[in-house]
């Protein structure tokens, strides 16, 4: 088990979660300087965010600490508050691969040359299981544990995890993160504890999305079911778009397409039919040609009636004929 990276691959760690997690990157330093400030803007007319990360090794405390306390040690230039931009003290756990935030304005007043910042081992395993988990550390403040896949929600929440009243956070978050006790096997279930209220939950919807993506993205074996383009260009798409009554997050409901593959199925280019052909809207063609917008369609035509080129293995993560007519029905397919 690797018990630290480098700096440079922590750095590497950082970035290979934001590549994956769909938003913008604008790397603002050197690969050399720390802490590392990058800008992120989620979505085309997200506003970008500039992020101050300070990032470290997550270790066991040592020899004299007890089993559950794991801890990132700071040396060097102490995080403080820049205006305008949002500070985040990172860890990294090569453990259990997960990552830990602190928010800086904890310890922005400690005297201590080198102090360390303290999460437990229960919330790193619980990050691991659960994607997500969230404990006080006393004093008013908020550790948040998380998979690399939820850093980029992590970060543009992270404001309103660690600053909001803790209390509240932690009410909210509490679902999330597992008893310290395990169930006993056949104990009753609790309820799905994804439906959180405000600060939490666009995390949670995030990290529905990301299981979803996984899901299907993993059941195509990362390639485009259309053209078999792999080349992580590749995404996953809802049969019955999320808006529909009844759309579900089923691994049966989507798609993997890549990039232009997914617009073209979601501006009503292109279609999926129940027996699994491709189906191309000869009427949405014919807008585009008035439009003069239609070179390239010759592309889209040879695929009319082609046999999709990749259907899961598991015959339950296929999608369903009915899921691919529903899909049709609400775009309103002709
Ligand atoms: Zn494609």
């Amino acid at each position: 088990m690797v018990d630290r990276l480098s700096s440079r691959e922590l750095r590497e760690r950082f970035f290979s979660a934001l590549e994956n997690s769909g938003v913008e990157i604008v790397h603002l330093t050197a690969p050399s300087e720390k802490p590392i400030r990058v800008a992120l803007s989620a979505g085309t007319f997200g506003e970008p965010v500039v992020f101050r990360v300070f990032l470290w090794n997550i270790t066991h405390g040592g020899a004299t600490r007890s089993e559950d306390e794991f801890r990132i040690q700071l040396t060097g230039s102490l995080p403080d508050d820049v205006a305008g931009e949002t500070t985040i003290v990172l860890g990294w756990s090569p453990a259990f691969e997960v990552f830990a935030g602190w928010s800086a304005r904890d310890h922005q007043n400690r005297v201590s040359r080198s102090p360390s910042l303290q999460v437990k081992k229960t919330t790193l395993v619980a990050a691991y299981d659960l994607g997500l988990a969230a404990a006080s550390r006393g004093g008013g403040d908020v550790v948040v544990a998380l998979k690399p896949e939820l850093l980029a929600a992590y970060l543009v929440n992270a404001d309103k995890l660690h600053m909001a009243d803790p209390e509240e956070v932690l009410a909210e978050i509490e679902l999330i993160t597992p008893a310290s006790n395990v169930p006993e096997p056949g104990a009753p279930m609790t309820p799905s504890p994804w439906v959180r209220p405000t600060h939490v939950r666009e995390i949670a919807v995030q990290l529905r999305a990301w299981d979803f993506s996984k899901r299907v993205l993993d059941a195509y074996d990362h390639g485009c079911c259309i053209c078999g383009i792999e080349l992580m260009v590749i995404e996953a798409a809802h049969i019955v778009p999320v808006a529909w009554p009844g759309s579900t997050d089923e691994t049966s409901n989507g798609l993997a397409l890549c990039a232009v593959h997914h617009k073209a199925y979601d501006k009503k280019l292109i279609s999926v039919n129940p027996d699994y052909t491709v189906a191309v809207s000869a009427n949405r063609l014919s807008q585009l040609r008035a439009l003069n917008r239609s070179a390239g369609e010759d592309e889209l035509i040879q695929l009319d009636g082609a046999p999709l080129l990749r259907i899961p293995a598991a015959t339950e993560d296929r999608p369903t004929p009915a899921n691919l007519l529903l899909g049709q029905v609400a775009r309103n397919w002709d």
